[in-house]
């Protein structure tokens, strides 16, 4: 809901950022990004563009310069300068980008790590947070002084800014939703370097771009109001590991069971203790205790539970996404890739396409696919260019620290996607593998849309898109 007090402290927040751009504006803008533009002669270049990406494999792209802002003014500086000087301009806020989408020839690249805004409106429950914000660290915030919550990413470290362009499946996806559909407006920097707020009454191109296109928004992004949810009152977190050798079993029972939306479950092929082996790992959102029994008695339905070699149930005071530690499953420092495919077919049509891939060992211990069964799909259509999902979604994830491991596991994660292909109906941006894979992300007529408002909103097209 837009009260006045809302439309009067955005009219504030972006009347300050427009007065100050122009008093840079005005002057030369390299002279107002002093001590924040590191050229690639610069002996902090090359530390700042490798740190620009967590992952350890880094691109072999070399923007002309980084530019680490601290207030929406230098943004726009940057965006201004990166016109006069004929570039274009990749944005990062968390670096958890699988291929750093952001990381560009010929371009600027602005790293927006250093601006860390962030108040909440519990009554409305609204957050206003800059993009940089790791969600663990966001949710650490609403969690302690509010008891709210946001559907994190899986992961420990992930930012909001890239999770909410590209769509966000988060813990919870269900109930809560994704990232970019709890997404209800934003300011955003424009190819003309302007500072604009954007809702469903104003720049409303820009909020349904924003809701899912990706590394194809034509804008940087400068803040986020995000809805926030009530903390579930009890969480339970479930982890199965089986033999290989029961996987028929596993196949069957996920193929018949009917979830409720309040859990959420991912079936793994990866290593446990060395052998190939298949785990589920779920979660489970509930609002009593009683419904917390129901959902761990469905995870114990399953007809193998006894030849399980592991079988851990919890109850974290905290969501399993929000854990502050490292995450076990995506260590810091690994080299990384990642494919996804959203399929239209049963988990036994899936199995019987990626069963002789499956059959062979993973190409390192700690590589994994995941079989997810999101209903995203049956989600009606909002206002967002996200828009292209499927009954399940699977995802190679090829883990390794040494590179000589780099063709092997590419090659991997592309195989199977390619054994998929005959149910394929598409990717997801938050796990790209785009010079590899290319999509669809979007469906034809989200696609075109987006291209229609590029040319109209960037024509010059100095936000760099995806990569090709
Ligand atoms: C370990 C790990 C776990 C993950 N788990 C999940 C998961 O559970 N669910 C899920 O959905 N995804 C997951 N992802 C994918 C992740 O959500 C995406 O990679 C997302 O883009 C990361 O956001 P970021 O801000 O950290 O990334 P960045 O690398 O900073 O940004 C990604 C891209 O978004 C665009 N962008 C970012 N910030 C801005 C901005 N301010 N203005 C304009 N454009 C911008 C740029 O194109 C950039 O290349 C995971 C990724 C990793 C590495």
């Amino acid at each position: 809901m837009i009260t006045r007090r809302r439309v009067l402290a955005w009219t504030a927040a972006v009347a300050a950022g427009a007065n100050a751009a122009r008093s840079l504006g005005a002057g030369n803008p390299d002279q107002a990004l002093k001590d924040r533009i590191f050229y690639r002669s610069d002996a902090r270049y090359e530390p700042l563009r490798l740190a620009s990406t967590w992952n350890a494999r880094k691109p072999d792209r070399f923007p002309e310069a980084i530019v680490l802002p601290e207030n929406d003014a230098e943004v726009i500086a940057a965006v201004r300068l990166a016109a006069a000087r004929g570039w274009q301009v990749g944005s990062c806020s968390g670096r958890h980008s699988w291929n750093a989408t952001h990381i560009r020839d010929h371009a600027l690249l602005i790293n927006l790590a250093r601006l860390k805004e962030l108040s909440v409106d519990p009554r409305r429950r609204l957050a206003t947070v800059s993009p940089a914000w790791q969600q663990q660290a966001f949710n650490k915030i609403l969690r302690e002084r509010y008891g709210l919550n946001f559907p994190a990413a899986h992961c420990v470290g992930v930012g909001l800014g890239g999770f909410v362009l590209c769509g966000g499946h988060g813990w919870n996806v269900q109930m809560f939703g994704l990232g970019c559909e709890n997404l209800q407006a934003l300011d955003v920097v424009t190819a003309d370097g302007e500072l604009i707020h954007v809702d469903e009454e104003h720049h409303s191109d820009y909020l349904w771009a924003a809701r899912g296109a990706g590394p194809g928004f034509f804008g940087v992004v400068l803040r986020m109001y995000l809805r926030v949810h009530p903390l579930p009152s009890q969480v339970v977190s479930l982890s199965y590991v089986y033999p290989a050798e029961v996987i028929d079993e596993l196949i069957a029972w996920v193929d018949r069971t009917s979830f409720p939306d309040y859990t959420e479950w991912t079936l793994m092929r990866c290593n446990y203790q060395g052998k190939p082996a298949y785990r589920i790992r779920a979660g489970a959102f509930c609002d009593s205790a009683r419904q917390a029994k129901m959902a761990v008695a469905l995870f114990d339905s399953c007809p193998v539970l006894a030849r399980a070699v592991l079988r851990q149930i919890t109850v974290p005071a905290i969501l399993p996404g929000d854990a502050e530690t490292p995450h076990e499953l995506s260590p810091t420092g690994a080299r990384y890739f990642v494919d996804g495919a959203w399929v239209n077919g049963s988990a036994a049509e899936v199995y019987a396409l990626v069963r002789e891939e499956l059959a062979n060992p993973v190409p390192t211990q700690l590589s994994r696919v995941q079989l997810s069964g999101w209903r995203v799909a049956e989600r009606k259509p909002r206002n967002m260019a996200y828009s292209l999902t499927a009954r399940a979604y699977v995802a190679p994830t090829a883990i390794s620290y040494d590179p000589s491991d780099d063709a092997r596991c590419a090659a991997w994660a592309k195989r199977i996607v390619d054994v998929l292909k005959p149910i394929k109906v598409g990717a997801q941006l938050n796990d790209d593998n785009m010079p590899v894979n290319n999509g669809p992300y979007l469906s034809a007529q989200a696609a075109a849309r987006l291209e229609t408002l590029r040319a109209k909103h960037d024509p010059e097209r100095r936000f760099v898109s995806y990569l090709s």
